[in-house]
């Protein structure tokens, strides 16, 4: 380990980053300032039918409020320049009828946008699904109520306040000599192998979730977890946390309830994986494991 906390591998572009809008957060704090701003002509809201954004051609649509159901949950996203951009949970019909928008699922919309919207997706997609599950307060029963600008909701009847849920997934590809594990679960597409992953669970730091998950999985003892970048995945509200680790031995023993298969791989494999021209299929610059895998191909 160098002692230079910057020299570390090169982070490639992660998938659902790099959103161009400031999350304003004193305008979230401040309710007047929040419901100006829903007035200002230059306002715009991003559509989610059933969480699926409402695209025109291969870029967000942006729609004008005249254009959003006055009763549709909405939520601030964050300020363009100067220009509010919010997200609504709203029915899609007039915006691909009259504006020529096409409603399409969140994952297949992230995939072919610029990076930047594919991030706004992102933060809309978590946000709303969230706002859908917690009509409820988990205290008491009570009706919870929208607060913050999308950022809270607040139980009416214990006054509880309930902020919106992050869940940290480790996805981590353990290390030997020149060979690294990946692995199947049963569901995976055919030939399809990806770093292995798991759910941070309640008492434990990320190093210690990747190195449970990895003994758990398959069986791999590691050592030296080290951190490599994040990505927000809202499928529902993950948070991938990538990260290397230093095996201490070959030999696998399988999990099969969670991994159909893994398998040890070197960089040349990975190489053709990642060109489309191995043996198996490596996952697409979507996703954290990519940047995973090329990260360590260098
Ligand atoms: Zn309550």
């Amino acid at each position: 380990m160098t002692s230079d906390p910057f020299a570390h591998w090169q982070v490639p572009p992660v998938g659902l980053t790099g959103s161009p809008l400031d999350r304003a957060d004193t305008v979230r704090r401040d309710p007047a300032t929040a419901i100006a701003l829903r007035s200002r002509p230059d306002a715009r809201w991003l559509v989610m039918d059933d969480l699926k954004p409402v695209l025109r051609g291969d870029a967000i649509l942006w729609a004008y409020r005249s254009d959003v159901p006055h009763d549709a949950v909405s939520v601030f996203l964050g300020l363009d320049g100067e220009a509010p951009r919010f997200a609504a949970a709203a029915p899609s019909a007039e915006l691909v009828s009259d504006f020529g928008g096409r409603v399409v699922d969140a994952r297949a919309a992230a995939a072919v946008l610029p990076p930047g919207q594919a991030a706004i997706i992102a933060h809309a997609r978590a946000l709303l699904d969230w706002h859908a599950r917690h009509g409820f307060c988990a205290r008491c029963g009570g009706k919870t109520e929208m607060k913050k600008a999308g950022y809270a909701r607040v139980c009416l009847a214990c006054a509880t306040e309930h902020f919106p849920r992050v869940d940290p997934v480790v996805i981590m590809l353990a290390v030997k000599g020149d060979h690294a594990l990946v692995g199947r679960q049963p569901g995976f597409p055919k030939r399809f192998y990806s770093a292995l992953a798991g759910f941070v669970e309640p008492g434990e730091s990320l190093e210690e979730a990747v190195a449970r998950e990895l003994f758990e999985e398959a069986g791999i003892r590691v050592s030296n977890v080290r951190y490599l970048a994040s990505q927000p995945w809202p499928f529902p509200s993950s948070l991938m946390v990538a990260a290397f680790a230093e095996a201490e031995g070959y030999e696998i023993t399988l999990d099969t309830d969670e991994l159909e298969e893994a398998r040890w791989v070197t960089k040349d494999d990975v190489r053709a994986a990642l060109e489309g021209t191995g043996e198996w299929l490596a996952p697409p610059p979507l996703a954290i494991a990519h940047t995973l895998l090329k990260a360590w191909m260098g």
